[in-house]
């Protein structure tokens, strides 16, 4: 591995709260460490080659903080492309995605993971959650470690050189009114909240790259009288908790005739909303929902080319936002990896809805991609470029045929995950010029997901 350089001079760097990025940056950085940050003044800039910033490696383009892919299931990356010949919608999806969850073990899981973070990596991110509920053997016994797959999960990260976010999925029922798992869903269950929450505590990894969350699958899939075990699980170890929301229109009307409540107010009810919180989806909230997500600091993870793909409809991220919830993005069922697109999409959709532009600044989508995903994946020290944070590094040409006469600032509108040319991950380089340090991505991905698709 090539020795990382400690100084770095940005081209353009975007800086915490900036509504632009600043020309000409020294970035300093020790043991993983952002140590300085110093915008260089007008005129300051020394001719290359000069000594006093001779031995800062210049960083051509756009640097920006790490990006945060708050909401992923790797295994889905196989799906890409296989699923669009015939009509149908998020269920019909479903049953093809369950044909590759019963392929999977802990040896073609790892290969695959490890190949679609080293594609996260090449697009600039540098933390992913991962919603992890492939926990058992197809036919639902446990492996004889029993936490084997989330192992994979971590070893996949480890290799790909980024962090992750384990986000352990209580997945018990297969429909609101308490249908047992069956069928390819076997693997996914535990019995029970209790037993669910004894194997999730027996997984403590100790590499730094990895943290353990816990995860409501959805108020599909826990009954309601199991959510506070979840969510009590999360709270007592301070670690984030993440659960799907009210993605399609059908959860909402099965949960009100049930529980005779939407799945917020369930969810409310039975303590699984808070600050260490966050709902992926929030597609079809009501005002009252949006309400008690804002009440209780929950914050939201949109994920909107997985919601496109799907037809599951356009969340409401303006009003969202406009409540006070905090907004972080996901790549869920990785049809796209690309957290530029994911980031532009809120605004694009948001402007298809009401036929109006102008929905979110620039800074407001590089704040979901960055700082708030860290945060929703419990790594509040991560996503800015600033004294004391891990430095992460992302930079983006601004010389390709995308982003060529482009002004920094517009580089969300232009750029795309092909564009990132460099991406360090606590202070060391995973890729350089275009490519992944240690990870044929291409390859990689060929031969993982040619292993568990159905001929
Ligand atoms: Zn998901």
């Amino acid at each position: 591995m090539p020795v990382t350089p400690t100084r770095w001079l940005a081209e353009y760097a975007w800086l915490p709260e900036h509504a632009e990025p600043t020309p000409d940056v020294l970035i300093e950085v020790d043991d993983g460490r952002i140590t300085a940050v110093t915008p260089l003044t007008p005129g300051s800039r020394p001719p290359a080659g000069v000594e006093v910033y001779a031995d800062a490696v210049p960083l051509p383009g756009l640097t920006l903080p790490g990006l945060a892919n708050a909401h992923s299931h790797a295994f889905h990356r196989a799906l890409r492309g296989r699923t669009h010949g015939g009509r149908g919608d998020f269920w019909t999806w479903r049953d093809q995605m369950y044909a590759v969850a019963d392929r999977l073990d802990p040896e073609t899981y790892l290969a695959l993971a490890r190949a679609v973070y080293a594609e996260m990596a090449l697009t600039g991110i540098t933390c992913v959650g991962e919603f992890h509920y492939l926990h058992h053997r197809p036919d639902g016994g446990a492996y004889d470690d029993p936490n084997a797959m989330g192992a994979a999960l971590v070893e996949a990260a480890a290799h790909a050189g980024i962090r992750l976010t384990l986000l352990d999925t209580c997945y018990l029922t297969s429909s609101v009114d308490g249908r047992p798992l069956a069928g390819p869903q076997r693997r996914f269950g535990d019995g029970d909240a209790g037993r669910w929450a004894e194997r999730a505590a027996a997984f403590q990894p100790t590499d730094p790259h990895a943290r353990v969350g816990a995860a409501v699958h959805s108020v599909r899939a826990v009954p309601a009288d199991q959510l506070r075990t979840v969510a009590d699980w999360a709270r007592e170890r301070q670690a984030p908790l993440h659960v799907h929301l009210s993605e399609q229109p059908a959860e909402n009307d099965e949960c009100r005739a049930v529980h005779g409540r939407t799945p917020t107010a369930l969810l409310a009810e039975h303590g699984v909303l808070g600050p260490h919180t966050t709902a992926v989806h929030a597609t079809h909230p009501t005002s009252a929902d949006l309400s008690l997500l804002a009440d209780s600091r929950t914050g939201v993870c949109l994920c909107p080319t997985t919601e496109r793909d799907l037809a599951d409809g356009i969340g409401p991220a303006r009003r969202t936002a406009d409540a006070g919830i905090r907004l972080s993005l996901g790549s869920d069922s990785h049809a796209v990896i690309d957290l530029f697109e994911e980031a532009r999409a809120v605004e694009l959709d948001e402007r298809l809805r009401t036929r109006r532009r102008g929905h979110f600044a620039p800074l407001d989508l590089l704040n979901a991609a960055s700082v708030a995903g860290h945060a929703a994946l419990g790594w509040a020290d991560a996503g800015r470029i600033a004294v004391g944070s891990r430095a992460d590094l992302v930079t983006v040409r601004l010389d390709s045929a995308r982003t060529a006469g482009v002004p920094p600032v517009g580089a969300f509108f232009a750029a795309g995950g092909a564009d990132v040319e460099q991406v360090v991950v606590d202070g060391r380089v995973v890729v350089a010029e275009g490519r992944h340090l240690t990870v044929d991505v291409p390859v990689e991905l060929s031969s993982a997901i040619e292993a568990v698709t159905p001929a």
